[in-house]
């Protein structure tokens, strides 16, 4: 399985994009970054700080990859 977006091989599960692509894990991350920027942020200036939050929160779940 590879990844539609980097075309890198994908480890682990992956991530499935809301339009159904399959990601690689930072593919997939910063899509979901970047898709909740546009929501909260209402467009590009607000996705850094959201990506931020994004990075704290995945920590605060005791994710690290
Ligand atoms: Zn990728």
């Amino acid at each position: 399985m590879r990844c539609e977006q980097c075309r890198r091989k994908i480890r682990g599960r992956g991530h499935t994009s809301i339009t159904g692509r399959k990601l690689c894990d930072r593919c997939g991350t910063r899509l979901h970054g970047r898709t909740a920027g546009a929501v909260a942020g209402g467009g590009i200036p607000g996705a850094r700080a959201v990506s931020g939050w994004y990075a704290r929160a995945k920590r605060a779940m005791g994710r690290r990859d």
